[in-house]
């Protein structure tokens, strides 16, 4: 069993095109979404070249050999991750900045500070654990269904292990 999981991990392939990484050789980690799918991808130089770059949410760069080791995504790059996606205008990622900011609420990295109200939308004004750092989320409206697949697509992302939604 332990030999059939080194072999399956060193010849981890692109997810767009299938080429086999080979050790040492660049890896273009990134999460992208798709029709509203939350996607984890590590793909080649020229899969990571010609992609669709609207479907990113963030890249990463990594060798064969680290991305053995880092199939989980710490909380540090979870917080930039918030960061980068509370620039972005679009639906799909504020419902991803809100689910992604209540689960880092959960793990006691973000704290409520106080609800604001602007119009008809609620903002979550969140502040970074032992910093001054904060955050403004929408509060977002989904369907159950909608928001149970979201968030068991970031569970996954941040604990392959682990199915349960957050
Ligand atoms: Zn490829």
């Amino acid at each position: 069993m332990v030999k059939d999981w080194q072999y399956s991990k060193r010849n981890k392939q692109c997810d767009d095109c299938d080429y086999s990484f080979t050790d040492g050789e660049d890896v273009f980690s990134l999460l992208r979404m798709i029709d509203g799918d939350l996607q984890r991808a590590d793909l080649c130089r020229a899969c990571f070249d010609s992609r669709d770059e609207a479907a990113d949410v963030v890249y990463w760069r990594t060798t064969q050999h680290e991305s053995r080791q880092s199939l989980r995504l710490d909380f540090d790059m979870l917080l930039a991750l918030l960061e980068k996606l509370l620039d972005d205008p679009r639906d799909d990622r504020k419902d991803l900045s809100y689910l992604l900011s209540l689960l880092l609420v959960r793990h006691r990295k973000l704290r409520l500070e106080r609800v604001q109200v602007k119009g008809q939308q609620e903002i979550m004004l969140l502040r970074k654990t032992r910093s001054k750092k904060t955050f403004a989320v929408e509060s977002r409206e989904m369907t159950d269904e909608r928001r149970t697949e979201l968030s068991k697509q970031l569970t996954e992302l941040v604990d392959p292990t682990r199915e349960s939604p957050i």
